[in-house]
């Protein structure tokens, strides 16, 4: 019914307004008419009979500062029937005419209604400049219960964001004019944000006390005092105060009278509560049922003044259900409407990104954050501990002492976190010095043994392996060297080559066995007669080369000579009972024009092959 009567004024202010150039004058009576209907209580200004009166006021042609009050006062009933959308609109209407009238009266009552609908949207910073500067222009003019109307609303705006100093030293204010006025629904306000104002500082005794003050004056008086609100403040009261059942009481009777009225403000905010009792009481699912609804029904009729409250609830409620995306997403949100409303204080914000840093595992952070957030609230605590009553002083106490004890289990947490992961990475430590010795061990194992490999492998490719004399390819090798230093300095060297007798036939006396041993005592007899210096290899089966450096032929001859008989005398007794051996021997010296060593092997070669032919057993050399 209501809806459908705006519908029809709108149309009627539509076609008004094109017809505005020809304005009729102005009719002052009813100009005053309507100054004295903006000054009633708020309750008659909220009733239907209200509105239909400046309805028929408006259906007339109406000079424009009429027109620009009867606007505004129908905003004013829209606001206080929790209509803001519709409060907005009719602003919106007025603002070309109040700025064409320009008449300071004018623009008080415009700032009245705009106050109120800036905080129902939640533009608290604007709020605040309208109300503050509102009170100071009608301070001297204006009736009590406007005046106690203006400075609970400045009040109340001061509690969001945080200014509860500033908010108690105005409601000595309010009080005052309240008593003053002789209206009973503002002295109804004036308890009601006394209950807020001590519920925001958690002293819940207080704030029930002051509800139950402020709701008994309100049934002495039903016919000029309803505001249902109070109920669902009480239930959020008894809540907080952890009276769960005197909470649900209240709030039955809220959605109640909700449902008898159809005020979906008051059902929104009645769900809010109960989404809050039901989180105290960890029942999550169900909360954020309630929340999200609430949230739904604030939207419905336009108010943004919750935003934060809901967005808050919505970040507890995830974070309990382990939801941290959506929880720190709903965050964001808050934070972006606690800018807005101008908060001073985030350490809820700061206590709630502290728990999602918990529950994501970064501990350091949520230390951190619950550091920063312990921090503000002790300001905020220490701000306004005067302001506030003994036994508020207890409950932030008790407050405090919870929260420092979070901390320190916080800590603690932390610290047993670091013992843990510091023990974790000495255990690591350990693990990989082991490691890195075992490591070392295994090259140095390596290293060894590929160093004795290479010693063997060394020694067998330049060593016989029956006499463990130098072989064929060492005893080349070291006469080569011997060659070209003789080529440089011209220091004589000479060469044996020898080479045992009838060896066949000693084989196939004695067998191969007795042979071997007949070529491994072969070492034992140069041995005896040679130098230090002298090297002596095996380079054919029972064929040895002598290199004697700095030796001339004739001494070369002489060990030769020496071997020779040493020979023909060693006892091979032990070895085969009879065997003697003999060996033949060619010498020769190292002569200026051997331009290559096959030229001096050659030559020992052939005295050797003579010494054969010439009967055995006898040294053949060079002289020259
Ligand atoms: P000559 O006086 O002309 O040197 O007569 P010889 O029998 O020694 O003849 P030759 O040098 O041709 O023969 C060497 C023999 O030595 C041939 C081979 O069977 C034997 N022989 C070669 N190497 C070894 C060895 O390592 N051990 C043994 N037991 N016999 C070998
Ligand atoms: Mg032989
Ligand atoms: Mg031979």
């Amino acid at each position: 019914m209501v809806k459908l009567k705006s519908l029809l004024m709108v149309l009627l202010l539509l076609a008004s307004s094109q017809t505005y150039s020809a304005s009729p004058a102005d009719n002052i009576p009813l100009q005053n008419q309507l100054y004295a209907m903006g000054k009633l209580s708020i309750p008659e200004r909220s009733q239907d009979s209200f509105l239909n009166k400046l309805q028929t006021i408006l259906n007339n042609d109406l000079d424009p500062h009429s027109e620009a009050l009867a606007n505004i006062l129908v905003a004013d009933y829209y606001i206080h029937t929790n209509d803001p959308l519709r409060a907005r609109e009719f602003l919106n209407i007025a603002t070309p005419l109040v700025n064409t009238v320009d008449k300071a009266s004018l623009y008080q009552e415009f700032n009245y209604v705009l106050m109120l609908v800036l905080r129902t949207e939640g533009k608290i910073k604007e709020a605040k400049r309208t109300a503050d500067a509102l009170y100071r222009d009608v301070r001297e003019s204006w009736p009590d219960n406007k005046l106690s109307d203006i400075v609970l609303e400045r009040a109340y705006i001061n509690s969001y964001m945080y200014r509860y100093q500033e908010a108690f030293e105005l409601m000595e204010l309010a009080l005052s004019h309240a008593y003053e006025s002789d209206d009973p629904f503002q002295l109804v306000e004036t308890y009601n944000v006394f209950s807020i104002l001590y519920g925001a500082l958690n002293d819940y005794p207080s704030a029930i006390d002051y509800l139950k003050k402020s709701i008994e004056i309100m049934e002495a008086n039903p016919k000029f005092t309803q505001n249902t609100y109070l109920y669902v403040n009480l239930a959020d009261s008894y809540r907080a105060a952890e009276d769960f059942e005197q909470a649900d009481a209240y709030l039955d009777k809220s959605f109640q009278i909700a449902k008898d009225t159809g005020d979906i403000s008051l059902r929104a905010y009645a769900h809010q509560v109960k989404g809050r009792l039901l989180i105290d009481q960890k029942n999550y699912e169900a909360a954020l049922n309630h929340i999200l609804t609430s949230q739904e029904l604030h939207k419905e009729v336009g108010e943004e003044l919750f935003s934060f409250e809901i967005h808050t609830e919505l970040a507890t409620i995830y974070l309990e259900l382990g939801q941290l995306d959506k929880a720190n997403q709903h965050l964001v949100i808050a934070k972006e409407y606690a800018v807005q409303l101008g908060s001073q204080d985030t350490h809820y914000i700061n206590r709630l990104e502290s728990q999602l840093a918990f529950k994501s595992g970064n501990f350091e952070q949520a230390y951190e954050l619950l550091n920063e957030s312990y921090t503000q609230y002790r300001k905020q605590f220490n701000d306004n501990l005067t302001y506030v009553s003994n036994l508020s002083r207890e409950q932030l106490d008790q407050e405090r002492l919870v929260f420092e004890n979070k901390l320190l289990e916080q800590e603690n947490i932390l610290n047993a976190q670091y013992v843990q992961e510091s023990r974790k990475y000495s255990y690591i430590l350990w693990v990989l010095i082991l490691l890195l010795l075992l490591v070392v061990c295994i090259a140095l194992w390596i290293m060894l043994r590929y160093r004795s490999v290479a010693r063997t492998n060394h020694r067998m490719a330049y060593t016989d392996n029956l006499t463990k004399l130098p072989n064929r390819r060492h005893v080349f090798r070291t006469l080569e060297l011997q060659h070209r230093s003789s080529g440089q300095t011209r220091k004589p060297y000479s060469v044996i080559l020898f080479d045992i007798d009838f060896f066949k036939s000693i084989n196939d006396r004695f067998g191969h066995n007795v042979g071997d041993r007949v070529i491994q005592a072969t070492r034992n007899i140069c041995e005896a007669i040679l130098r230090d210096s002298d090297t002596v290899g095996r380079i054919g089966g029972e064929e040895f080369l002598i290199l004697l450096p700095d030796t001339g032929i004739k001494e070369a001859y002489s060990i030769a000579e020496r071997l020779r008989e040493y020979f023909e005398c060693y006892n091979f007794d032990d070895l085969a009972p009879g065997l003697t051996v003999t060996s033949s021997f060619g010498v020769t010296e190292y002569m200026p024009d051997d331009e290559t060593l096959d030229l001096v092997i050659n030559r020992a070669d052939r005295l050797l092959y003579k010494a054969k032919n010439e009967g055995r057993n006898q040294v053949m050399a060079s002289f020259a």
